[in-house]
């Protein structure tokens, strides 16, 4: 076994002995960090005086913009030569969040997927196809390893090209697969449109984007599946921090490794189970990047009765988000981070919409924005050039493919007081 499975049932008291000796752990470790130094600073407070669970919440919260001002290593506890890889994951401008694993972190990550996968009664007997992408996002190589660990044979087809990857699902007779709800959706209506029925299909993981039981129906109904849910974020490793038992009502947390708070994201004070409001998490097991009480910005809440199947507590399915970040096709995009891009660029102002539709299933971000007239020679050319360089530079920063629509100056709308930039108009999920 790649974990004691005497944590997962853990009673209350014997959990909390073992989350205070982590967290006691944890609190020195943050300590070779300049910022988490200040913050103690700051709060008048001293290492010695997290005695309790409890006395956790007297320790401010770190938020991701921290992570994105301390780019690129200044969340690294531990020299550089301890760190065997990078990922990053999009900040909330120009920069993105930097995360650091050690060998030992790598080690952990995979053991936690591995727990999550063997939950829901995968292993050796199945061939798992993981359809996301393997660059800098941690969906890829996190369950990649996690996988390999319980001996699943892995087939790390990575995104695009829907024919092939039903092809391989066909000729490999993949019983498993992990990739966005919505691509899941897509990939249901291309392999209608092959004729192909995926008759080997049983278990769908879906993830890094909030779906509904509407959804989960409908994937199962036409992939012929069961479908779970996975959480997780690039900060606390990536993947694998909650994911649905067989029951399939609400996400295990795993406790040992994550402690959980839900706060009011307004005023910050810690809500009771079954309050919904946003998740912090402070991670017990980070090495190479420790935080204390990370806003997650997801919102969720800790569900009162035990499971059925005697593992930990639970956290309801994320249901949305209590700052303005899109989910978009799996990516994270901050409206801040288009306007940054916008404003690098001499050719077009800085007012702007950006719609969100849902074609096809997937999601579709169009931006409209206003030529500079100063810029703009009024040849047809120089517009197709503008438009080109505007969809260019988007996707340098979002990795992201956008339509851009470059307007008349002057025909947005201003806006008194706050921006409405986003028109959402996927719908309900
Ligand atoms: P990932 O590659 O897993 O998307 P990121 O760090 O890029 O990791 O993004 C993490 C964010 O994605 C989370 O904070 C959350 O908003 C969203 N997310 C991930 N998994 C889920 C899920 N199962 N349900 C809803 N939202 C999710
Ligand atoms: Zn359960």
């Amino acid at each position: 076994m790649f974990w004691d499975k005497k944590m997962e049932t853990l009673k209350p008291a014997d959990l909390q002995v073992l989350q205070l000796k982590r967290l006691k752990k944890t609190l020195r470790s943050v300590q070779s960090v300049e910022f988490y130094r200040k913050q103690f600073v700051n709060a008048g407070i001293a290492t010695s005086d997290i005695k309790t669970l409890e006395d956790l919440q007297k320790v401010p919260f770190t938020r991701k913009q921290d992570l994105r001002d301390g780019y690129p290593f200044g969340f690294f506890a531990v020299p550089m030569r301890k760190i065997v890889r990078i990922h990053t994951t999009s900040g909330t401008t120009g920069k993105p969040t930097v995360v650091g694993y050690t060998r030992q972190d790598l080690d952990t990550w995979a053991r936690l997927i591995a727990r999550n996968m063997t939950m829901i009664g995968i292993g050796k007997d199945d061939v798992f196809q993981n359809m996301v992408n393997y660059g800098m996002f941690t969906g890829g190589l996190g369950f990649h390893y996690g996988a390999e660990m319980i001996g699943m044979t892995v087939i790390p087809s990575a995104t695009g090209n829907t024919r092939r990857q039903i092809e391989m699902i066909r000729d490999f007779k993949v019983t498993a697969i992990h990739c966005t709800p919505s691509y899941a959706m897509h990939l249901s209506e291309v392999a209608e449109e092959m004729g192909e029925t995926l008759d080997s299909l049983k278990t769908g993981i879906f993830g890094a984007e909030p779906w509904s039981d509407t959804m989960r129906n409908t994937l199962e109904k036409r992939l012929g599946l069961t479908a779970y849910d996975s959480y997780g974020l690039s900060e606390l490793f990536g993947p694998g921090v909650a994911f649905e038992c067989p029951e399939r009502d609400g996400l295990h947390i795993w406790h040992d490794s994550y402690l959980v708070e839900i706060i009011n994201p307004k005023t910050g004070e810690r809500l009771s189970d079954g309050e919904r409001g946003e998740l912090v998490v402070t991670p017990l097991v980070k090495e190479a990047m420790p935080l204390l009480r990370y806003r997650t910005g997801d919102v969720t809440y800790l569900m009162e009765d035990g499971c059925i199947c005697g593992r930990y507590k639970k956290i309801a399915r994320i249901t949305g988000r209590s700052d303005d970040m899109l989910i978009i096709r799996g990516i994270n995009v901050f409206p801040s981070q288009i306007e940054h891009v916008l404003l690098r660029i001499p050719e077009v102002g800085n007012q702007f919409i950006v719609y969100i539709d849902r074609i096809n299933h997937l999601d579709e971000m169009t931006v409209e924005v206003e030529v500079n007239r100063s810029h703009f020679s009024g040849e047809l050319a120089d517009l197709a050039r503008i438009q080109k360089k505007v969809v260019k530079e988007l996707h340098d920063t979002l990795e992201l493919r956008t339509t851009v629509k470059l307007v008349e100056p002057g025909s947005l709308p201003r806006f008194e007081g706050k921006a409405k930039r986003v028109i959402d108009r996927r719908g309900g999920i």
